[in-house]
């Protein structure tokens, strides 16, 4: 089994106000996450990225169709507790989800609520800490720290669950470049060192181009999937929903137009000037 999160045909409506026609949020969804993958899910604003999140550990429970985590119906009630210990979630205020008055209690919170032994909330506690690189802040006040410190606390609340899929809804919306570099660092390190599958919902472009898979929504469907590269050829489409398109695309796009031999798929800073610089030297040196 190497699927984490399966949706079947699955399609959601908020209760509409009495007498008018519900909208439909998610429609009929059809996507497979293989574990241990990174995927980013983009799209507008209200294109249906945080109601299908919810899906993913049964806040929201689907209108139509189904969804499974590990084959898991999240509709049946008996398996409630084993989902929401395989997917946590972050979410975008970091003061939301921080309940205690020191950082390590509030790593705690959770593990003691299902009543593990002291010692091992101490192993999981440190460990989470450590991941996020705030383990020497343990003793010290939440609301003290910076926005982006306080986001990985609330991560290593959601790591001491040992969960094998994290769902990140938006988690860079509040903090500096500082603070989002650390928490984008985080997701690889969870992907690449730990076999955690990350999903992150994100309306920043340039944050998606560091997934295996890119996601892109519209109104309820799904418009595009794909590899980074791959989604990132589709100029066409991508401009259609409004997104900002990260830079390094649009620039090798436009030098490629122009006849330079450059690679489509260098999207990274670093790789895009790489890219560049090869094919400056050979019109020039
Ligand atoms: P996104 O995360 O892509 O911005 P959402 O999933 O938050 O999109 O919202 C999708 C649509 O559902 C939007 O039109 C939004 O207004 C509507 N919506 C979201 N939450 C609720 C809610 N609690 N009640 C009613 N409508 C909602």
């Amino acid at each position: 089994m190497n699927k984490i999160i399966k949706t079947e045909k699955l399609s959601f409506s908020y209760s509409s106000i009495e007498g008018s026609v519900p909208v439909v949020v998610l429609n009929d969804l059809n996507i497979e996450i293989e574990k241990g993958t990174f995927v980013a899910v983009i799209g507008h604003n209200g294109s249906g990225k945080t109601t299908l999140a919810k899906h993913f550990n049964a806040i929201l429970l689907p209108g139509g169709g189904r969804v499974l985590i590990e084959d898991m119906d999240t509709a049946d009630e008996h398996y409630i507790i084993e989902i929401r210990r395989r997917v946590g979630m972050v979410f975008q205020n970091p003061d939301n989800q921080i309940v205690a008055t020191v950082v390590e209690e509030d790593v705690a919170f959770a593990p003691e609520n299902l009543g593990y032994p002291s010692d091992e909330i101490r192993q999981r506690v440190d460990e989470a800490l450590k991941i996020v690189g705030m383990y020497e802040y343990r003793e010290h006040a939440p609301h003290l720290l910076s926005g982006g410190q306080k986001q990985r606390i609330a991560i290593a609340g959601v790591l001491a669950m040992r969960p094998k899929c994290i769902v990140f809804d938006e988690p860079t919306a509040m903090l500096d470049p500082r603070g989002r570099e650390s928490i984008i660092k985080i997701m690889q390190d969870l992907r690449d060192n730990h076999g955690v599958t990350v999903i992150l919902i994100t309306h920043h472009m340039d944050e998606a181009i560091n997934a295996d898979r890119i996601i892109v929504m519209s109104d309820g469907d799904i418009l595009l999937d794909g590899a980074p590269r791959e989604v990132f050829r589709d100029m066409e489409t991508l401009r259609g929903t409004g997104l900002d398109i990260p830079e390094t695309a649009v620039l090798l796009h436009e030098l490629k137009a122009d006849g330079f031999d450059v690679p489509l798929d260098a999207l990274s800073v670093e790789e895009c000037a790489e890219a560049i610089y090869e094919e400056y030297k050979h019109w020039h040196l």
